[in-house]
């Protein structure tokens, strides 16, 4: 637990962070709360270079749990945030195409969803074929739509509110930092120092720094194995418009949804190309369009055979290399040190309700909302993996 009346530093003013700021200031905390950002701008934040997903699609009920925490946060963000609130929800639903390889495996996602009260439904070739005209359903043998509580929404919007929300908050410091080290007394932590010299004590510190989070963690000496791991967003037009279309993704791992008059869509790296990225490197891996993504794109869904290439852009996964799972909670080694972070891929649906969890943790010694103990980081330690099967 956290002193009350003790200064919490938060590293990473994005949505982890300041999720976790507004919900501490709403849940009591009395003393200085500081949310320091190195990039104000968000330019090369995961939140700001996000495809900004929700779903219920998972295959851990733990995560269902968290997204629809989030989902209910998202429905009523005006009354919450006492202004009105426009974060651009799309309910079009997720639709994972299997095929007969991964049949089984959606079927026993299907299941866990199910019991999870998700809105899911599972649907054979001819009734896949049947509702969307413009799908190939060669290869296919069993596709999981979300009927309803899935689809996508503008993160940075919902950033945006967060964080107006918190400048008016007396308790609250936005400060504009590179936090370059973190001390601390007999295991314990007791300040943060910048880049440019200048130091904060503090009593807590959580770490929300996205893809840097296993540097910051670090800085500690503590050990939290996540790393960037680039992914590259490609947006295109194609002569038929499909405004419905959920975001579809097919057995290959290729994901393809509606944005504005055109389409974004993209697909991890083969695993043995997977690996840690230079922090630096922005630069949208062209030739994964070239190679992979339009032939099965013309593939799965032929109008898009005459697509256009527009633009693209890459952003980091902040990417849990042990188990694809989000950290949240006390790091093991240092008193007083907090996570909230790792969501390999997952984090804009996740962030707004962990920030929750992680808070109540914090003040009250217990979860309240969503139960997050197992995403606490202490099961790397102890070699606990704790792996989702859907990470898209
Ligand atoms: C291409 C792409 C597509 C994605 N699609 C989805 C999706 O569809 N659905 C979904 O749920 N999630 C998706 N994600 C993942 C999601 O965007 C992230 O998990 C989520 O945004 C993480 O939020 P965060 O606040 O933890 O991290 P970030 O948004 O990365 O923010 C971390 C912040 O910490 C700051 N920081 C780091 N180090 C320091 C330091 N030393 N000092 C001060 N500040 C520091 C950074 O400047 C940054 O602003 C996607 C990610 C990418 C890259």
């Amino acid at each position: 637990m956290a002193d009350r009346k003790g200064t919490v530093a938060i590293i990473g003013g994005a949505l982890a962070g300041a999720a976790t700021a507004w919900h501490l200031a709403r849940l009591g905390h009395e003393g200085p709360i500081l949310l320091v950002e190195r990039d104000p701008g968000f330019a090369r934040a995961a939140t700001a270079l996000s495809a900004s997903g929700i779903r219920q699609q998972f295959s851990l009920a733990e995560n269902i749990a968290l997204s629809m925490r989030t989902l209910d946060f998202l429905r009523t963000a005006s009354a919450r945030f006492g202004a009105p609130t426009d974060i651009g929800f799309r309910e079009n639903g997720y639709l994972l195409l299997a095929s007969e390889a991964g049949r089984e495996t959606l079927a026993a996602n299907h299941a866990v969803q199910k019991a999870c009260n998700a809105d899911v439904a599972l649907l054979d070739p001819a009734a896949l074929a049947e509702r969307f005209r413009w799908l190939d359903t060669e290869g296919v043998a069993a596709g999981s739509l979300g009927l309803s509580n899935e689809g996508w929404f503008d993160a940075m919007a919902l950033l945006a509110a967060f964080r107006s929300a918190l400048k008016d908050d007396p308790r609250v410091t936005l400060v504009r930092g590179d936090v370059s080290g973190i001390a601390t007394r007999s295991g314990k932590v007791t300040g943060i120092e910048l880049a440019d010299g200048i130091r904060h004590a503090c009593d807590s510190v959580v770490i929300a720094a996205g893809p840097s989070s296993g540097a910051v963690a670090r800085m500690a000496g503590c050990h939290l194995p996540v790393e960037p791991r680039k992914r590259s967003v490609f947006f295109f037009h194609a002569p038929d418009r499909f405004p419905d279309m959920p975001l579809t993704v097919d057995p290959s791992g290729l994901y393809v949804r509606p944005e504005g008059d055109g389409y974004i869509t993209g697909i991890s790296p083969d695993p043995q190309a997977d690996g840690a990225a230079d922090p630096d490197d922005f630069d949208p891996d062209w030739s994964l369009f070239e190679d992979r993504i339009w032939p099965l794109l013309a593939a799965r869904i032929p109008a898009f055979e005459t697509l256009k290439l527009q633009s693209a852009w890459a952003g980091h996964y902040d990417y849990n290399s042990f188990d694809c799972n989000a950290l949240i909670g006390p790091v093991p080694g240092v008193d007083g040190f907090f996570a909230v972070t790792g969501f390999s891929g997952h984090g804009v649906q996740q962030a707004p309700a962990a920030g929750e969890a992680l808070a109540e943790l914090m003040l009250f010694g217990e979860y309240r909302s969503t139960d997050c103990t197992a995403f606490s980081p202490a099961r790397v330690a102890a070699g606990r993996a704790f792996a989702e099967r859907n990470v898209i």
